[in-house]
């Protein structure tokens, strides 16, 4: 073992505040990865959920593990160090299971990396009956595990609180019965609503690579996956249970204020899957917030509609009363008013996110954002009044329909807003600056923008130079783009099959080399990524049954396009 890093995992656990320190014994041993670093992490709300929720198990024990530093992934890349966990530094090889929380596609390649640090076959079909069960969960994986597919024993599909519970219990019933690797998949696929296990799977190809039919192995699997998802979200608590200064949200104490959304902007998964909105209420979220005033820290309250929350006020005024202070992710333009801005003063907060997405009005109504420019104008008014003088405005480039007059609309609103908040704060305490972050639409899957096409990224290349020079020269403004080249890669990851698994081994047997994978293996990219798909065609999640009827999406698809 590598000294140094053992003794880094052991100065990093001593900084950390958990309460949760179990013992090796009689437990059945769970090693919870997260596909990035620590910092990353340990900042992931639903990473720290689950972590809790299995320690809660008394027959269970869990530790964590995440991808090492970029100068210790030598250590064990070379073998010479099997990948251990954080907490007893025993080589995760050694644990009965490795649950993998996947956030975001583009950790999916830090996956495959970590099993090969820690010795573990890459693919679920070359594992023996010894090896830790690989199990995955998370939202991408959730909308469309087929990409990872090769890589995983089992998925666990949808919302946790429910059912991660009931999987630990399947699973004390398998060590319990002593069952084979096989029993233990046949019994998770046949008794835990929720599970898929890919083996059990068959997929037919038609000729032009499309899916031609996807059905189970055996009649006792159900045709259709449920998503799982928790009704009332009042009823557990959703806050962080490790405190550590190493984390990107250092010396903010992180609760959940809502899940889902109802809004359904057309490119948003949440805004579909994550119907219906759910929002905690003030007595709900009560004993957190007390936890984080206790410990001296700020409240970072997330979710996906925080600003819908019809408690939203009533939270952060006992937030202030309390002697504290809170931040909030972004907020729906058109929900700023003269109460939450000055709430969101008084909290200290200088700058604060809107984001209208498109520029002009006409692509703002194809993605059903609901927001017009006197709404977004409204919105700065209030935010200056109230003294906050930064403002974070989110733009996408690459939206179905765009046109160059759409990416200068973006430019034109983003001077005009300027404008405004100089004129309006002319005389009073000074605006300071508008960053303006711009991002390529990736179609996801379970929206109505799921049949669409990437966009080039040349094209998109060009016109995030073309936003960026023509406001170079604007004083307090600023912008920030990301870089196209790694789009492409997540929408392939997005909108993928289990063929895109090849390409994923290939790119990490070939060191991240990309373009050398896709050269080598002998599957299309461009056909998941570039192609307008047909509406009748089968998705390669189509065999997940998401809540959402395939009717509604086509229904919204087709208004987007209705009047363009
Ligand atoms: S973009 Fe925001 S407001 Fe729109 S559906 Fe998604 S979460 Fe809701």
């Amino acid at each position: 073992m590598a000294w140094n890093i053992k003794k880094k995992y052991l100065d990093l656990s001593a900084r950390e505040d958990s309460g949760q320190k179990k013992i090796w014994g009689d437990y059945i041993t769970v090693c919870l990865a997260y596909p990035n670093r620590y910092r990353t992490g340990m900042s992931n709300l639903g990473f720290q959920t689950v972590y809790r929720m299995i320690n809660n198990h008394p027959s269970f024990l869990c530790e964590r593990v995440f991808l090492p530093d970029p100068e210790d992934e030598e250590a064990f890349a070379s073998g010479s160090t099997p990948l251990f966990s954080l907490e007893s530094q025993k080589p995760i090889r050694e644990f009965d299971c490795i649950a993998f929380s996947i956030p975001f596609e583009n950790d999916y390649p830090n996956i495959l990396k970590m099993l090969d640090m820690a010795g573990i076959p890459l693919r679920a079909d070359r594992r023996e009956e010894n090896t830790p069960l690989v199990i995955g969960g998370g939202f991408t994986v959730s909308l469309n595990p087929e990409p990872l597919s090769d890589f995983f024993d089992l998925f666990l599909l949808g919302e946790g609180e429910g059912m991660v519970p009931e999987f630990l219990d399947e699973l004390e019933a398998v060590h319990k019965g002593g069952l084979s690797r096989r029993e233990a998949f046949h019994r998770f696929q046949t008794g835990l609503s929720g599970a898929y296990c890919p083996r059990f799977y068959q997929i037919d190809y038609k000729q032009d690579i499309g899916i031609e039919s996807f059905k189970p192995l055996d009649p006792s699997y159900p045709e259709k996956i449920k998503r799982r998802q928790v009704t009332l979200i009042d009823d557990f608590i959703t806050d962080q249970c490790v405190l550590t200064p190493e984390t990107e949200f250092a010396g903010i104490y992180l609760v959940e204020v809502s899940r889902g959304c109802h809004r359904g902007c057309r490119f948003c998964a949440s805004g579909f899957v994550g119907r219906p909105a759910r929002f905690r209420t003030q007595k709900g979220l009560s004993p957190s917030i007390d936890r984080g005033l206790r410990i001296n820290q700020k409240i970072g309250l997330l979710g996906t509609a925080v600003s819908d929350t019809p408690d939203l006020p009533a939270i952060c005024r006992s937030i202030i009363d309390g002697g504290g202070k809170f931040t909030i992710g972004s907020l729906r333009v058109d929900r700023i008013n003269e109460e939450i801005a000055a709430l969101l003063r008084k909290a200290g907060a200088e700058t604060v996110a809107l984001a209208p997405e498109a520029g002009s009005q006409r692509l703002r109504d194809v993605i059903h954002k609901g927001i017009t420019e006197e709404h977004i104008f409204a919105a700065a008014s209030i935010l200056l009044e109230q003294g906050i003088t930064n403002i974070r405005l989110y733009f996408m480039v690459g939206l179905p329909t765009e046109t160059a007059d759409d990416i200068e609309a973006i430019i034109d609103l983003v001077k005009k807003i300027k404008h405004h908040a100089v004129k309006s704060t002319a005389g009073k305490r000074s605006f300071r600056l508008i960053t303006v972050s711009v991002n390529q639409f990736i179609p996801k899957a379970v929206t109505p923008f799921q049949w669409q096409p990437l966009e080039d990224i040349n094209n998109v290349r060009k016109k995030m130079k073309r936003i960026a020079s023509a406001l170079r020269r604007e004083k307090a403004i600023k912008v920030i783009h990301d870089l196209p080249k790694w789009n492409y890669i997540q929408a392939l990851l997005s909108l993928g099959d289990r063929r895109v698994g090849k390409i994923l081994l290939a790119a990490h047997r070939y060191d991240g080399n990309w373009s050398r994978a896709m050269k080598e293996v002998n599957v299309n990219p461009d056909f998941y990524v570039y192609r307008r798909k047909d509406v009748n065609e089968i998705l390669p999640w189509d065999f997940i049954d998401h809540g959402v009827k395939k009717t509604l999406l086509i229904r919204e698809s087709e208004k987007a396009f209705r009047d363009v």
